[in-house]
């Protein structure tokens, strides 16, 4: 039986009555399968000695002789308190309802105490301790589960110690003894065993290894088996030639490439790419003409890489990811006119009516000149014309339409929508991602998915790309357009900003332009007092004072969510013209914006943001050839109030400190949000929170990351091998996801 096949109900152990089973099943233990899948949180080595004098190090473990008894009332109850001694130090036990306790401590008795002692009234003593005859049986190490009401250490570790015993026997392995071999894991039963109980501390490590493992093995197997699926509904056997030629149409019948190219070994970054640039279509060839520049090698690679993909029988699923300013806009226009040449229609998603209007006009300057039909469509009702463009998307006279989800509302209709590219996807929810997936099905003359292109400036964790997007082929810009200087990035107090404005003034007067973000946009009729009532700066009242007070003699203009997109539009015109100087703003301006003459960024409340958000908002300077400068402005009510963490060795920082030193440390987006994931947790980073996905039990996939990727590459290789799992050595996988599934939905 494997181990989730174990429904029985909890009363077939000794000891289980009805009340017990519902404390039980109160904590969400209801069957033998998830009470043994309630693993320690932590385990007491009591095999290890930690003498009384060590009291203050953590738990004390030790020897010790029983000197005197004391009594005392507490609570109306004559209550012990007895002093012990070991070859170390003197302390107490103080018995707090415990009077049975007594004959056990008996005066001249050896015991053995394990428990956490405290300096309390001039002693070394303890009221949650656990003693043992000494001598009576052999020190090991014990198990400490996670609590809830009515349920208490020895009474879990009573049931456990039951259901291993009964059960474990006759568990069955839920991994290729190829592979346990390979990896040197325990079986299950004895990792479950282990994992409880542990004979020592290295079989302990060999368990949790072997438990993670396993459960990293199969969320890889679910993973490599929808993509196995996904890209199965377009042709039953089929497989394209991966060579992107044009000759895609006379592929051969092969299941080589059914899973992502991860899985051939190729490294995530440095897929091979020998037919380099062979073949543009004649729309790209004619855009990359008329560029100013030269494509980065980065660019040139993420082209190559979804040229020969497009246009094949399989829908491309590909996660572009590219660090702020690498230039992901161009692929994606590239990728379009691809789609393009090839009769179909592309649809550029962004998340904001800011950035998809910035697009919008891009694709105008850039594309319209090709001849391509680009257009906007806005959400916004009041926009006109509405009607008329909705038409000309159905009849097939738009080539690229490019806007905010309202490019997939129900009224909009494509003739063929062949390629969807959604900017920033990190942005949208997982429903919204579905749903566009779904009308390129439904598209007018195209009964295909249409091709996906997902692109992230936020950089997803490696480790996390790998589960949360693990089907997805992955290119990543590595580079940046030349010329760029890293940007200079300064911490400063709140009570410093002076200082800071005095330093954008010079820039001001030299010709550049400057953000300001501050956390919240603040209400119309908060007066004219800059701070709400939190003591936060917001961005409407601070755009009056850099307009009236500071900044007098350059322009201010305030762009924040709320506000009209009209005016919006007209605002980052004028921003990008030039004509306005400096920008307030909240976080709308983190994603995407791009005014390369902007070489200051402020952001006031530093401490406010998540470090891929002050990533973001950084990289909105930087992207010109002039040197561009980030303030970091923090309160100075933080924990270490008024004290630059620059000027702290790494101990006194505050953990606040700590993670502002980040920015300064630091200039890859990767790195930032691999730190990011450290102080906030994996269910925080953006996006990943609304998969719904990461319910892993005991696998940490930043954690174990090593694991996680040779899990990977060895599920990839049997899926490979034996996508059906029909040979004999891979029948328990198959049989494990039939008989007890890991994991009933992996999502995206
Ligand atoms: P992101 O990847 O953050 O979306 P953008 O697409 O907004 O970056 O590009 C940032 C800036 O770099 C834009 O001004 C763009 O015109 C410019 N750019 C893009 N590719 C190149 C290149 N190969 N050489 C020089 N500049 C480039
Ligand atoms: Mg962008």
């Amino acid at each position: 039986m494997f181990l989730r096949e174990l429904v029985h109900p909890l009363n077939e152990l000794r000891g289980v009555g009805p009340s017990l089973l519902h404390t039980l099943s109160d904590a969400g233990i209801t069957t033998i399968a998830s009470l043994l899948t309630r693993y320690p949180r932590d385990w007491e080595d009591r095999s290890r000695t930690a003498p009384l004098k060590d009291w203050n190090k953590g738990q004390v473990c030790t020897v010790a002789k029983v000197i005197a008894h004391d009594w005392f009332w507490f609570g109306g109850k004559k209550t012990l308190k007895a002093y012990i001694e070991d070859q170390s130090a003197r302390a107490t036990l103080v018995c707090f309802n415990r009077p049975f306790l007594q004959n056990q401590l008996a005066m001249g008795k050896e015991i053995r105490v394990w428990g956490r002692f405290y300096y309390k009234f001039g002693e070394i003593q303890s009221t949650a301790f656990e003693i043992e005859k000494s001598g009576a049986s052999s020190a090991k190490i014990l198990p400490v589960y996670p609590l809830t009401k009515n349920l208490n250490q020895n009474l879990l570790r009573r049931l456990i110690q039951q259901a291993v015993d009964q059960f474990c026997p006759n568990m069955e392995d839920e991994l290729p003894q190829k592979i346990i071999s390979q990896e040197k894991l325990l079986t299950k039963s004895e990792a479950i065993k282990a994992i409880h109980f542990p004979p020592s501390m290295e079989t302990l490590e060999k368990a949790k290894t072997t438990l993670i493992y396993e459960e990293l093995f199969y969320l890889e197997i679910m993973v490599g088996r929808r993509s196995l699926e996904r890209k199965k509904v377009i042709s039953n056997i089929i497989s394209r030639s991966h060579e992107g030629t044009e000759k895609d149409a006379e592929s051969t019948n092969n299941y080589q490439n059914f899973v992502p190219s991860f899985a051939s070994k190729q490294c995530l970054c440095e897929r091979n790419s020998e037919n380099k640039f062979r073949n543009f279509s004649p729309l790209q060839q004619r855009l990359i003409e008329r560029l100013p520049f030269k494509l980065t090698a980065g660019q040139e690679k993420a082209i190559n890489e979804i040229n020969s993909e497009i246009a094949g029988y399989f829908p491309l699923a590909r996660l572009l990811q590219g660090d702020v300013g690498s230039g992901k806009t161009l692929v994606a226009f590239l990728a379009a006119l691809r789609a393009v040449d090839l009769g179909g229609q592309a649809a550029i998603m962004a998340p904001t009516e800011l950035l998809a209007r910035q697009h919008a006009d891009n694709a105008a300057r850039l594309l319209e000149p090709l001849g391509v039909r680009p257009a906007y469509l806005t959400g916004n009702l009041k926009y006109s014309g509405r009607a008329q463009l909705l038409k000309n998307l159905a009849a097939g006279e738009i080539d690229i339409v490019l806007g905010t989800h309202a490019l997939f509302s129900k009224d909009v209709l494509y003739k063929n929508l062949s390629l969807v590219v959604i900017d920033e996807q990190h942005r949208f929810g997982v429903t919204q991602r579905q749903a566009i997936i779904a009308k390129g099905q439904s598209s007018l003359q195209r009964k295909n998915i249409p091709d996906l292109i997902m692109m992230s400036a936020t950089p997803i964790p490696r480790t996390l790309a790998l589960t949360v997007f693990g089907d997805l082929d992955i290119t990543i810009i590595s580079d940046m357009p030349p010329g760029r200087k890293p940007i200079k990035t300064h911490l400063s107090k709140e009570s410093n900003a002076g200082k800071v404005y005095d330093f954008v003034r010079k820039e001001l007067e030299a010709g550049r332009q400057a953000y300001f973000v501050y956390p919240l946009i603040g209400e119309k009729d908060s007066g004219d007092s800059a701070d709400d009532e939190e003591g936060l700066k917001n961005a409407v009242s601070m755009a009056n004072k850099l307009a009236k007070e500071i900044f007098p003699q350059h322009s201010t203009a305030l762009v924040h969510s709320k506000i009209d997109e009209e005016e919006k539009r007209k605002t980052m015109d004028a921003f990008r013209r030039g004509d306005i100087r400096i920008l307030a703003a909240t976080s709308v301006v983190e994603v995407g914006v791009d005014v390369p003459n902007a070489s200051c960024m402020v952001i006031h409340h530093a401490e406010r943001f998540g470090l891929s958000a002050l990533h973001q908002l950084r990289g909105r300077v930087g992207r010109g050839g002039d040197q561009s400068y980030c303030f970091l402005i923090y309160s100075d009510q933080e924990d270490q109030p008024g004290i630059n963490p620059e000027e702290l060795n790494e101990e006194k920082r505050s953990r606040e400190g700590k993670r502002l030193m980040v920015m300064l440390e630091n200039s890859d987006g990767f790195v930032i949000a691999e730190k990011d994931l450290l102080f906030r947790g994996p269910g925080q980073i953006a996006g990943i929170e609304q998969s719904g996905y990461l319910k892993l039990g005991i696998a940490d996939p930043v954690r174990d990351a090593d694991a996680l990727i040779r899990a990977r590459e060895a599920a990839f290789s049997i899926l490979e091998e034996d996508p059906g799992l029909q040979r004999n050595e891979h029948r328990c996988i198959a049989d494990v996801l039939e008989k007890a599934p890991p994991f009933s939905e992996v999502g995206l």
